[in-house]
């Protein structure tokens, strides 16, 4: 694996998506819409997975961030104020032989990519969808999907203040789905006409901006590689000034080598005053800030971190996914005290290698057969477990099976339950990453699965613990 070369096809990705329930095209029985994706059973909890952990690091864990949940609708002046009106659009081309719509700047000749045909003139498409509010049709009743999360927090920043009496310097944060006429869509989820967002206003004193923003590249950066993205795999593109929106003074852009090559994960921008004096300007009311100790008003700067919760999937899953050659040792050994099925040795193993935070499922419960005794004590377990956790349970088909069919979805570990666990209360834990195998009371189960899922190295076992199998050693 070279940096300038990405370890996974996208047709792999998309593929194990849907065979396994992650994601799904939307609308699926009427031939699909159009680069609009629904999220399966599996896919649900993976994305979910990537909210909390992004929540978690930018609102629970800080003093200084409040978070908001805004409406999709807003008044249709906030997009005047906000300059989506005039300045949200993508220059466009059309095939004046197959009619299919192209983003100039993302041509490489002046005829049709598709069939070579001539290409109208360049013009400005605005990508907001437009709807109506009430039962007329008409001009007054037009509003707009949101194109970001944003504008919300922005127009909310006096409510904000004035019930959290939060100081300057402090964020609002929102995550929310967001909607975008886009020209040219595709590469899978990594861009789409309906799609979410995790979006951070950080709000600064006018001079301490710059320090700001770096301080933030750098948390943006860190919160990819505490969930497992290589840092290898990572890089920033400063925008040059010829090319910075309309708000912003400075933008950097983390891109990720995704299947198709490098492209944008995240923007960071430094919008300065640009979207309080716009609303203030257009909404008519004060939206200062008031310092106590220096008793000035001034209107705070903002520094934004703006990601895509689908762009941070697909980075994940791409980061996640490996396959191991039939020599690696398949499934591992069956446990210890079994007589379950033996793992298909010739085959491939494929896993989702993703971070325990991020995983669908955290454990899985495999009972060695139906018998009946057997399946009340696994249940047992199962119950217990899934108060805390996300547990899958699987007794379909041969443990080598199972063990592969959790792989593949990421389940960091697999609690084996055998009949020796009726006699001495014990189960096998099977780690997904090194196949390396424990067993361990089941009174220390839950504490050990609470340790390891927080990083503890998986040999290191709870008293009464022994290990099964070790891999290479
Ligand atoms: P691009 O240049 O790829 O169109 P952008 O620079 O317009 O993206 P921003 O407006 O900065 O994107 O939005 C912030 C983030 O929202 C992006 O970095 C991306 O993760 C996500 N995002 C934007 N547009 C889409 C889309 N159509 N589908 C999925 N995610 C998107």
């Amino acid at each position: 694996m070279t940096e300038e070369n990405p370890k996974v096809d996208m047709e792999k990705i998309v593929s194990l998506c849907r065979r396994r329930g992650f994601i799904f095209p939307s609308s699926e029985i009427y031939g699909g819409l159009n680069s609009c994706w629904d999220y399966g059973p599996l896919g649900v909890e993976l994305k979910r997975n990537v909210k909390d952990a992004w929540w978690r690091a930018i609102v629970r864990e800080r003093d200084d961030v409040v978070g908001l949940d805004t409406s999709i609708l807003m008044h249709p002046r906030v997009w005047e104020a906000s300059g989506h009106l005039s300045n949200f659009t993508d220059p466009m081309v059309d095939c004046k032989v197959c009619r299919l719509r192209w983003r100039t700047d993302h041509l490489e000749s002046d005829k049709c990519p598709s069939c070579g045909g001539e290409l109208t003139e360049s013009r400005q498409f605005n990508l907001m969808f437009k709807t109506f509010m009430g039962p007329v049709e008409n001009e007054a009743g037009i509003v707009y999907l949101r194109p970001e999360t944003a504008q919300g927090i922005f127009v909310n920043f006096q409510n904000v203040v004035n019930t959290t009496r939060k100081k300057l310097p402090f964020g609002i944060a929102q995550i929310g789905k967001a909607f975008r006429n886009e020209i040219t869509t595709g590469n899978f989820i990594f861009r789409s006409r309906e799609f979410e967002q995790m979006e951070l206003e950080f709000f600064v004193k006018p001079g301490t901006d710059e320090k700001s923003f770096d301080y933030w590249l750098e948390q943006c950066l860190d919160w990819y590689v505490k969930l497992g993205i290589n840092k290898e795999h990572l890089r920033l593109r400063e925008h040059g000034k010829d090319e910075l929106s309309h708000y912003s003074r400075r933008t950097v852009d983390i891109h990720y080598l995704f299947p198709m090559g490098w492209d944008e994960l995240q923007g960071i921008a430094n919008r300065g005053d640009f979207d309080l004096t716009q609303h203030a300007k257009f909404s008519g009311k004060e939206l200062s800030y008031f310092d106590e100790e220096t008793k000035e008003h001034f209107i705070p700067y903002i520094i934004e971190p703006s990601a895509g919760v689908d762009r941070s999937v697909l980075a994940f899953l791409c980061e996640a996914y490996a396959e191991e050659p039939p020599a690696a040792g398949v499934g591992g050994k069956p446990p210890a005290a079994g007589v379950g099925g033996k793992p298909d040795k010739d085959e491939t193993r494929v896993v989702l290698r993703f971070h325990p935070a991020l995983a669908p499922f955290k454990v899985a419960i495999l009972p060695l057969s139906r018998r009946e005794n057997l399946v009340k004590a696994a249940r047992e377990v199962y119950a217990d477990l899934r108060r805390q956790w996300m547990v899958s349970y699987d007794d379909a088909q041969s443990v080598g099976r199972r063990y592969r069919r959790q792989d593949e979805i990421g389940t960091p570990f697999c609690v084996t339950v055998d009949f020796q666990s009726l006699e001495d209360n014990q189960v096998t834990i099977r780690d997904r990453d090194s196949m390396n195998q424990i067993r361990i009371p089941i009174a220390e189960l839950q504490k050990t699965l609470t340790a390891k899922l927080a990083g503890e190295d998986f040999l290191v076992l709870p008293p009464g613990g022994t290990v099964v199998e070790k891999k290479g050693g």
